[in-house]
């Protein structure tokens, strides 16, 4: 049966953005003949709280949103994803990384400086980690992580692709059908899989929950396009099943740009405060006579 899932991060107001998601979610599964699970994303413990997540429940039991079974709490379930991690460590996959985003930063303005050349950035702006650290034996890692030093477990992101070759995904585009996507995990580098602070990340939890929940399609907002790729080559050497993904447009504020949490964009609290209601929502968002074409019915073509 097909499988969807709305997961959201309890570190904010949702919006219109969100309500988008949801909905459209909702209503693939439904057309599918599938069922829905709502996922909180919360491993950022500083950012999340209870009182955040209670809000966001509460707001999308006002929209109409129902989770087949309680939503999975990632913060209830570390355990999983330091299982993933310990399994990529017994590979030789990841390193610990003591570089702080403020050194990688230093080390690429001095690069920049010195051959005049723009320092390869990450999909989502940041500099590409140099990844010194891997030409250390194993043993002179340990020794600085027994040395107390600070330091975040990375994927060694060109070892992970000689493993798994080159990645594809498989994309339900509305119009198209499915089409397949050269992924490009490359551009990424050796991404942040655990941190000290919180001892996994988006990328790896993502993956195991996408794959213990047994999701089948994963439909969420186009700026995570890029993501998939890092998700493709995760599912790969963790043995996962690869879901069909949906990158669904975003709901742009009146200025052209993204909706975010961060810039106070309208909540939908607050338009619910003003009066609005789930209709109302659903027509803001475009979706109030969504025509959905039978592409959530689509199996996996053969590769
Ligand atoms: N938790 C992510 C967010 O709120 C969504 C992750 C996903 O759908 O893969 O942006």
């Amino acid at each position: 049966m097909p499988i969807f899932r709305f997961a959201p991060s309890p570190n904010g107001e949702l919006h219109l953005g969100h309500a988008f998601s949801a909905l459209l979610n909702q209503a693939l599964a439904s057309v599918a003949g599938g069922t829905l699970l709502v996922r909180l994303e919360d491993i950022d413990l500083a950012r999340c709280s209870p009182v955040l997540e209670a809000r966001l429940l509460d707001d999308l039991a006002w929209l109409g949103i129902v989770s087949a079974h309680p939503p999975r709490r990632q913060s209830e379930h570390f355990a999983d994803y330091a299982a993933a991690l310990e399994a990529l460590q017994s590979e030789g996959l990841v390193y610990p990384a003591f570089m702080t985003r403020g050194d990688v930063r230093e080390h690429a303005q001095n690069c920049e400086h010195a051959s005049g050349i723009a320092y390869p950035r990450d999909p989502d702006g940041a500099y590409l980690y140099p990844g010194e650290e891997k030409r250390l034996s194993r043993s002179e890692q340990q020794a600085m992580v027994d040395d107390g030093q600070p330091f975040a477990w990375r994927l060694d992101m060109q070892a992970a692709l000689s493993r798994t070759g080159p990645v594809q995904f498989c994309e339900l585009s509305g119009d198209e059908g499915t089409v397949e996507v050269q992924a490009e995990p490359h551009l990424w580098g050796d991404v942040i899989l655990a941190r000290r602070d919180v001892p996994t990340s988006y990328h790896l939890s993502v993956v195991v929950d996408d794959a213990l929940q047994s999701i089948s399609h994963v439909v969420r907002g186009a700026d995570l396009m890029p993501s998939t790729s890092v998700h493709r080559v995760l599912q790969s050497l963790l043995g996962l099943p690869e879901p069909l993904y949906h990158h669904h447009r975003l709901i742009l504020d009146a200025d052209g740009g993204k909706l975010s949490k961060s810039r106070g964009s309208t909540s939908l609290a607050a338009l619910r405060a003003a009066g609005l209601t789930p209709l109302d929502i659903a027509r803001m968002v475009g979706l109030q006579d969504i025509q959905l074409s039978a592409s959530a019915e689509i199996e996996h073509p053969e590769r």
